[in-house]
């Protein structure tokens, strides 16, 4: 059960829990092993990706917050700063950042349109190697043919 001596966050985090009666504030959770504290003010271990020291925390009561893993994770995705690609800084077709990254530094719109022409070359290439093949068959064929004349 829960550790009432754990000295974590100035012996802040046990004091979180037990006044929000062990529940996650958003969904009301109440499984202790899913049930974390967070820091309000967004300065957890990390601040804008640099590690925190503990006396740089606010580990004040004011400033924590008993969460469910679930809702910790949505809170903090939806605190993370927006960036459009950690590779490309716009889509690298038509130079857009309104419209969200889809993959390979393309845009959603330009993905879908890369995705069509790709699919209409595929069936190019199919094609064309059908006909070749068919080519070679139908010239063996000749082939025989005149080898039987
Ligand atoms: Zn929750
Ligand atoms: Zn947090
Ligand atoms: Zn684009």
């Amino acid at each position: 059960m829960v550790n009432l001596k754990c000295k974590k966050y100035k012996g802040n985090r046990v004091k979180a829990l037990q006044r929000d009666n062990f529940e996650c504030k958003l969904c009301g959770e109440n499984n202790y092993k899913k049930l974390c504290v967070h820091h309000i003010d967004g300065n957890g271990k990390k601040k804008n990706g640099k590690a925190l020291k503990v006396k740089e925390q606010n580990n004040n009561l004011d400033n924590l917050m008993t969460l469910c893993f679930r809702c910790h994770n949505v809170l903090h995705f939806s605190q993370r700063p927006k960036v459009w690609s950690y590779k490309y800084r716009e889509c690298i077709k038509c130079g857009t950042d309104k419209v969200m990254h889809r993959g390979k530094g393309l845009c959603q719109k330009c993905y879908s349109k890369q995705h069509r022409l790709d699919n209409i070359e595929r069936e190019r290439t199919r094609q064309a190697k059908y006909y070749k093949e068919r080519g070679k068959y139908l010239l063996k064929l000749n082939i025989i043919k005149k080898a039987r004349s």
